[in-house]
Formats: structure tokens, C-alpha cells, sequence
């Protein structure tokens, strides 16, 4: 049987506009999991991340089988794939358990906001390796902050042209031709790269949003108690978000070795 916000004891009470659609406490880890097959106002949330934490497990699986050796390039898509994993996974825990008790909830909600932490350092150390591929790290932010503003423009003009409404003028760089993915000879920043991470942050923001301000539940009271919340409207973002990351960062790691890099210094000027 599911409760009513006005039946829920204190500790369940974390969004007054989700009326309905609330497991009564189980205090039971066996009651609680039995609940992922049933349809609640929890039940998006718990599917979602636990059908991204497979995926990603699959991703992590399938990259790992086809890079044969272990370098640094493998262990930086790791890194993120790994972080992926331990944040679906441990918000797929926190949803199914959430209903456990007051001191289950809180402990899980922890690792939740853990799993949030690794999944943002994993995409910023993946990011920044790829980043700046040719240059060691302290030069590398210097590159960042001297020619950052080049290669915002550079991601721009890459948007622009995948919807065909001009073509690129940056000699340096031509976009249309496969190789130029990142042209890291060329430019140490990725367009790719730096567009899909742009995307990412796009996206976590949208949802970041949507969970800040209860939206749409705060307009429509009761009609998005089980499907169509804010909490699932932002868990359905970040998978897309992960998803249109993983495609940049593995595109700019091809790019790279399409180049044959060997990891020396990038030259300046
Ligand atoms: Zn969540």
C-alpha cells in the first residue's frame, strides 16, 4: 500500500509538492529491494540509474576487451567509466533503500552525494588528460587560460557546421575532414572534447534546475507524483549528459592516436 505526503513520518518528507506514490517504511533490506518491481514514486528513479550503472558496466567492459594493453589513454576512459558506475550505482541504492528507515536513509543519501563527487572528478581528470595531451600539466592550464577563449570560438564554429549553416574559416582546423576530430597537432584542446563536455555541463545544469526550483511538480500538484518529476527529469539528464560525454571523450582519444601522439611537448605559438 503507498502513503500520502500527510501519512509519511518526518525523515520521508524531502519534496512537499510529490503528494502520493510513497513506500511505507520497511525497515527491512529484503522489503525494501522486493519494492524494485513495483510502481511508486521511487520507481523511475531506481530504474534509470540502475539501467545507466549496466550500461556503463557493459562500456567499461567492452572498451577494456578491445584496448589489449593497459596505458595511460585507457586508464583515463576508465577513470570515467569507472566514476559513471559508482555514481548510477550508488543512487540506484540510495532510491531502492530509501524507504529502509531514517538512519538507512541518511547513510545512503551520503554515498549518494558521494557517488555525485567521484562522477564529477572523473570527468575532469578525463577531460583535462585529454585535454591537454601533449603538455605537461602546469603548462597545460597556462594553455587553458592563454587560449581559451580561441577554443570556445573553435567548439562554436564546430556546433555550427554539423548544422551546416556556415562553413568553418579557421584555416587551422578543418572540421569537416574525419582526422580533424581533435587535430591535436594543430590545437591541443579538442573541439570534440570540449564540446561534449560542454554538453554535459548543459545538460547537468538543466536537471540541477529542474530538481532546484520542483519543477513540474510544483505547478501541477499530483499529476507527476510517479513519473515526470524533477528528481527524475535530472536523473534522466545526467544519463544523457554521461552518454554524450562518453561519445566525445572516445572520439578524441581516436583522434590522438590517429595522430600517432606520443606524448611530447606541444609546440607553443
Ligand atoms: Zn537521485
Amino acid at each position: 500500500m503507498l502513503l500520502r505526503w500527510k501519512r509519511l513520518p518526518k525523515w520521508q518528507k524531502q519534496n512537499k509538492y510529490i503528494r502520493s506514490g510513497y513506500r511505507k517504511p520497511s525497515y527491512s533490506y529484503y522489503g525494501s529491494t522486493r519494492d524494485i518491481a513495483r510502481w511508486h514514486n521511487e520507481t523511475v528513479n531506481i530504474w534509470s540509474h540502475l539501467f545507466a550503472a549496466i550500461i556503463f558496466s557493459w562500456f567499461l567492459i567492452r572498451f577494456l576487451a578491445q584496448s589489449g594493453s593497459l596505458t595511460l589513454d585507457v586508464v583515463a576512459v576508465a577513470t570515467f567509466f569507472l566514476g559513471a558506475i559508482v555514481c548510477f550505482t550508488l543512487s540506484f541504492v540510495h532510491h531502492l533503500l530509501s524507504n529502509h528507515s531514517r538512519r538507512v536513509m541518511i547513510l545512503t543519501q551520503r554515498l549518494d552525494r558521494f557517488g555525485t563527487v567521484t562522477f564529477i572528478w572523473s570527468t575532469v581528470v578525463s577531460f583535462l588528460y585529454f585535454a591537454f595531451y601533449l603538455r605537461p600539466p602546469i603548462t597545460g592550464i597556462l594553455h587553458w587560460r592563454y587560449n581559451g577563449s580561441r577554443s570556445v570560438h573553435d567548439a562554436v564554429f564546430l556546433s555550427a557546421n554539423i548544422q551546416g549553416s556556415r562553413k568553418p574559416s579557421h584555416a587551422h582546423i578543418d572540421f569537416l575532414r574525419p582526422r580533424a576530430l581533435g587535430n591535436p597537432t594543430d590545437d591541443c584542446l579538442s573541439p570534440v572534447l570540449l564540446a561534449s563536455y560542454r554538453n554535459l555541463i548543459i545538460l547537468n545544469a538543466i536537471g540541477g534546475f529542474f530538481y532546484c526550483m520542483r519543477i513540474p511538480e510544483r505547478f501541477c500538484q499530483d499529476a507527476f507524483d510517479i513519473v515526470g518529476s524533477s528528481h527524475q527529469v535530472m536523473h534522466i539528464m545526467v544519463v544523457a549528459g554521461a552518454l554524450l560525454y562518453r561519445a566525445g571523450l572516445l572520439s578524441a582519444g581516436r583522434a590522438w592516436q590517429g595522430e600517432g601522439a606520443t606524448g611530447l611537448p606541444c609546440p607553443t605559438g
